[in-house]
């Protein structure tokens, strides 16, 4: 089949796997597929079935992990792999493209290749992580983190919010923890990894452009603060005998968005908190929030980090409260491979007459990934830049231009390498 008619077909399908798996989550009112649930079981079910008819080695491993080998090297399938791919999994109330549209491309990219018997000189393998929103355990990364022989031990004891561990989880799924801990890595160094996403911001858009390449990735940490006061009752408590947390961790709001107001390179949030018992005439006696920060290099975020906790601290110092930080999620930033950039960028200015060349503020497997092997990011205007958010929107042309240029950096990368 000529290359085009490739790509049109395989966009098509694509168009038609995004609705399905829009369709695919744990509640009907909303989208949520989280690590583990019945909906991505499911989904994992609709992904092997599409890499198996492209006549792919398709595995799905103890994490839940979906992934397909297409031997298309002469050399065997120990050959180097141009892997390519993203998360299948989603945060709650979610979008339908963020991961998915990666997923899919990889997908779609083996389609086009076999349809248009390109040869190549690597194998192409199709990557769908389990869990890179870390909704279920508070972590992130733990798909690829496994694929790339990168699992930590200690992330066993993660509890969910029922208080059901990752370990607990594995039995429950009989699988064994001892196989699971000597895995063998899938994603080698001879390697290379291509991941299409969302931009997840404004800029392309801004721009009029479809496709940007990811440069960088910024740093990020997350952590869960925890103030506690004692409850009361709100009719008889004066104010000089109450120990109340719920002002102090305003302070500490205030005290964050202070930082994040303060620079334009800097992110820090308070997406979570929770009162308890939250009941309109009890004083509260424990509020639970967390932090998630960001900046584009390690070292500037752990020294904002530092200074935020320094000055949490004062505030809690200043009152009553009992206090703990506790930091959940520690991940530097990734510088993405030039050659592997520019490959994509090439094959941006080829598809659409230009390449924008962005960091990303938002974590992807990207940083997990390029620790072990060359890896780059493409990256797919979304309409008013929106993310993690249900009227997240990639228009269908934009889908068929990113599966374009990947097709394009794919040949690149296999002659150039
Ligand atoms: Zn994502």
């Amino acid at each position: 089949m000529e290359l085009d008619l490739a790509v049109d077909a395989a966009a098509e399908r694509m168009e038609e796997r995004l609705g399905l798996l829009k369709r695919t989550s744990e509640h009907k009112a909303w989208l949520q597929r989280t690590l583990f649930s019945a909906s991505a079981e499911t989904a994992a079910n609709h992904l092997r079935r599409w890499m198996k008819a492209t006549g792919m080695e398709v595995h799905y491993d103890a994490l839940t992990n979906v992934y397909g080998l297409a031997q298309t090297s002469p050399d065997g399938p120990d050959a180097p792999r141009i892997h390519i791919g993203s998360h299948y999994d989603t945060v709650i109330n979610a979008g339908a493209y963020d991961g998915t549209l990666g997923v899919l491309l990889g997908i779609a990219v083996v389609e086009v290749i076999r349809e248009a018997r390109l040869p190549l000189r690597h194998n192409l393998s199709a990557l769908a992580f389990c869990d890179e929103e870390g909704v279920r355990f508070q972590t992130t990364f733990l798909g690829s983190a496994y694929l790339c022989g990168r699992f930590d031990q200690s992330w066993l004891d993660k509890p969910d919010e029922f208080g059901k561990t990752l370990g607990e989880w594995l039995v429950d799924r009989a699988e064994s923890i001892d196989a699971v801990l000597q895995n063998e890595p899938y994603i080698r160094p001879s390697d290379c990894f291509l991941e299409a996403h969302i931009e997840q911001g404004p800029v392309l858009e801004a721009a009029d452009k479809a496709l940007g390449v990811f440069t960088e990735i910024a740093a990020q940490t997350r952590a869960e603060v925890e103030v506690i006061g004692r409850a009361g009752h709100a009719g008889t408590t004066p104010g000089s005998l109450r120990c109340d947390p719920l002002p102090v961790a305003c302070r500490m709001v205030q005290a964050i968005d202070a930082l994040c107001q303060s620079e334009e390179a800097v992110r820090a949030t308070v997406g979570r908190l929770e009162v308890s018992p939250n009941a309109s005439n009890v004083i509260p006696g424990k509020v639970r929030f967390t932090i998630d920060l960001r900046y584009p290099d390690a070292a500037g975020l752990r020294a904002r980090r530092d200074r935020l906790q320094t000055e949490l601290q004062r505030i809690a110092d200043g009152s009553k409260v009992e206090y703990r930080y506790r930091e959940a999620h520690w991940a530097d930033d990734a510088i993405l491979s030039p050659a592997i950039t520019d490959a994509l960028a090439e094959a941006c200015e080829c598809v659409q007459g230009e390449a924008l060349r962005i960091c990303s503020g938002a974590g992807h497997d990207s940083m997990m990934v390029a620790r072990v092997c060359p890896t780059s990011m493409l990256a797919v205007r979304c309409r008013e830049g929106l993310s993690h958010h249900p009227d997240e929107f990639v228009s269908e042309a934009d889908c068929r231009l990113a599966l374009k240029a990947l097709v394009d950096a794919v040949i690149r990368l296999d002659r150039g390498a």
